[in-house]
């Protein structure tokens, strides 16, 4: 495995190109607290966005990666980063954190939904518990979050808007040597949930896409290494490129489909998986 390395040392020439400026837009990310979700807030702070991360866990400390962004956000990049705890499972905490950030800031303009959980278990030894639970999170979890911030982007009649829901490819795809038919299932659910989310907001300026992953090396895929130290070696074997793939390499596309950049786009899923092509 080759670890992703960014080569851009073009340091002395700033890209100034208008319509990927998320400037002083009010973003909410789930997940945000690590991972993903908390990469892909970094970069929309640092196009200028203002983000409120949902998570449900207490606060991350002040030694996390959350701490360093929200600091960072606030002393160099001129914008600010605030956390939230809350359980994406509950419709009612959800509504009112997410009503509650509206009437501070004003208005909503976008979402990464990106909280979700992964299990590992082959299917006749699932629970319906099991099940549940994984659909509960990944599935009615998402849904519940764009429900609630695009009820507000409604109400306040803002006819622009823009959600991400964060897929993976295992919704198309059957993953080598991993069991996990409901996460998979799940993630089906989320590409699918979009399209019709699209559609029915669509009327309202909201438009709503899905960003569908490869294998991202996080704290999520760390406990499938453990399990299985060959995959370390087997799963880069199944792209393109033969490698795995890391959080920051997912920034540029959060930035683009929460921007102008993207505006027809809607209904989509935006696949970024190093070209997976094997079983
Ligand atoms: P992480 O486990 O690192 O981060 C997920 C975050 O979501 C955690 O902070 C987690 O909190 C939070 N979360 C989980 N359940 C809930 C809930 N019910 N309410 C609120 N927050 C919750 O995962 P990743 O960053 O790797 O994954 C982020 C997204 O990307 C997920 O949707 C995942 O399915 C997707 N993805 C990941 C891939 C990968 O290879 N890593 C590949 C493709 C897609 P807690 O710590 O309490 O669990």
């Amino acid at each position: 495995t080759q670890p992703y390395q960014n080569n851009n040392n073009n340091n002395n020439r700033s890209t100034s190109l208008p319509e990927f400026s998320l400037q002083d837009r009010v973003i909410l990310v789930s997940g945000g607290a690590r991972g993903v979700g908390l990469t892909q807030a970094e970069a929309l702070l640092e196009a200028g966005a203002v983000v409120h991360a949902l998570d449900r866990l207490p606060e991350p400390g002040q030694d996390s990666d959350f701490a360093r962004v929200a600091a960072r956000a606030s002393a160099e990049l001129g914008s600010r980063m605030r956390y939230h705890r809350v359980d994406v499972r509950d419709q009612k905490a959800l509504g009112d954190i997410v009503g509650g950030i509206a009437d501070t800031e004003g208005r909503i303009d976008g979402l990464i939904a990106a909280a979700g959980i992964q299990q590992e278990t082959p299917a006749l030894e699932y629970t319906a518990e099991d099940s549940d639970r994984m659909l509960g999170v990944n599935v009615t979890g998402v849904f519940m979050t764009a429900q609630a911030v695009a009820r507000e982007m409604i109400k306040r009649g803002q006819k622009k808007g823009s959600i991400v829901l964060i897929g993976s490819m295992s919704g198309t795809v059957a993953n080598r040597g991993l069991i996990c038919p409901a996460y998979n299932a799940s993630k089906a659910g989320v590409l699918q949930l979009a399209r019709n989310l699209a559609a029915e907001w669509g009327v309202h300026g909201i438009r709503v896409n899905t960003l569908s992953p490869g294998y991202i090396v996080t704290a999520m895929t760390a406990s499938l290494f453990d399990a299985v130290p060959e995959r370390r070696t087997d799963w880069p074997d199944a792209n393109m490129l033969k490698r795995l793939s890391y959080p920051e390499e997912y920034r540029g596309a959060a930035v683009f489909l929460l921007s102008d950049a993207s505006s027809f786009m809607t209904g989509a899923d935006l696949r970024i998986d190093g070209g997976h092509c094997a079983w």
